[in-house]
């Protein structure tokens, strides 16, 4: 055999093997999409059953509590923790028991089929008894570049995590929906005062909400503002730059706190014609449980709920949506 015939061979050996290797199927119990609190918890209770849980992590491995600073309201951390240390907790938590924590991603899934079928981004087929989907939720922001400079450090989306760093500071929400009222009551209650930033001359919030913000003395609504630059001193937030859309000029406020709500996104986009969405793409459940409109499918954590939006939150429907899990498959025996 020439060299030329040789490489050919193992060419044609690597090509088949690549190509083996990823139209195999796995078959497994239980394959939980995401590893928020939400995706970890749930994994901590089925490696526990004996479910031998699959997690698949997503690009960003931990989800959104990764890219925060502080947490200091989820129970148990009495000094506080940092979102990227909690998530290696629970991750480590999960592993203990058993999960098989993979950094993947599901890019397709098949829930016509049964076992269920779920493709990875790299080609291979898993095969799920039970899924529980866990890929949560992110948050919109600006497109600023001093957004992403400051983003924890003074830039923040989420009033209940971070909104305790800024007592007696003055801070600015942006946003006119629920949220960014909701945001901007809590704030008002630490914060000396809060600017909110509306984009044009009216809120989109429910009445009942728009009435508390303007009935607040600290809030101050700024209308027709769009914020053109969050300032600072190179390490924290000191001021941001508005220009009013009516009148084109610029006006300076000077605030510590910089909060952005306007809206969330839930990660469903594999999910759309597979599993009932609500209008604004999040993963129906049936009330009081983790549910789906597909047996044996569930949902736990922000993929599923736009009120809370908490870790832990997301970490009790986890554990909800597992236990849901083990009983479903129990039944079906
Ligand atoms: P919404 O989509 O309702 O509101 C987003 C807000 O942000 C809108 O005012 C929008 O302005 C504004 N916005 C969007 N993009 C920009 C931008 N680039 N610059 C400036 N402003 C911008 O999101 P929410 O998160 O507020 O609410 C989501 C859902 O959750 C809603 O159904 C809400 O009712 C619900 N919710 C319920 C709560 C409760 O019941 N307690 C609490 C929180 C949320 P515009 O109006 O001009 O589009």
């Amino acid at each position: 055999m020439t060299f030329e015939t040789k490489e050919l061979l193992l060419f044609c050996f690597l090509l088949n093997k690549n190509i083996m290797s990823s139209s195999e199927i796995e078959s497994i119990e239980c394959l939980i999409i995401g590893s928020g609190p939400a995706g970890y918890t749930a994994a901590i209770y089925a490696a526990r059953a004996d479910l031998k849980p699959v997690v698949y992590t997503g690009l960003q491995m931990g989800g959104q509590l990764t890219t925060t600073t502080e947490v200091d309201n989820f129970p148990g951390y009495p000094k506080g923790v940092t979102g990227p240390v909690m998530m290696e907790d629970l991750q480590h938590q999960a592993e203990r028991f058993g999960t098989d924590v993979r950094f993947g991603i599901i890019d397709k899934v098949d829930f016509q089929k049964y076992p269920f079928q779920a493709t990875t981004d790299s080609g291979k087929i898993v095969e799920a008894r039970t899924v529980i989907i866990s890929t949560g939720a992110t948050a919109r922001w600006l497109g600023l570049e001093s957004e992403k400079k400051f983003n924890g450090h003074g830039v923040s989306a989420c009033a209940t995590c971070d909104g305790f760093f800024f007592r007696g500071m003055d801070i600015a929400v942006v946003g006119g929906g629920d949220t960014a009222c909701e945001e901007a009551s809590y704030l008002a209650k630490l914060g000396r005062k809060v600017y909110l930033i509306v984009r044009r001359d009216e809120l989109r919030a429910s009445k009942a909400m728009q009435h508390r913000v303007m009935h607040t003395s600290n809030i101050e609504i700024i209308w027709n503002a769009v914020t053109e630059e969050i300032t600072g001193d190179g390490k924290v937030v000191t001021g941001a730059r508005l220009r009013d859309t009516k009148t084109d000029t610029v006006r300076e406020i000077e605030i510590q706190g910089f909060f952005v709500a306007i809206g969330h996104s839930p990660n469903t986009e594999i999910f759309k014609g597979q599993i009932d969405l609500d209008e604004q793409g999040y993963i129906k459940t049936i009330p009081g449980s983790t549910r789906t409109n597909i047996e044996g499918v569930f949902a736990a954590g922000d993929v599923q709920d736009h009120v809370y939006r908490q870790a832990v939150t997301a970490a009790g429907t986890g554990c909800m949506a597992a236990i849901e899990a083990e009983r479903w498959l129990g039944e079906k025996v």
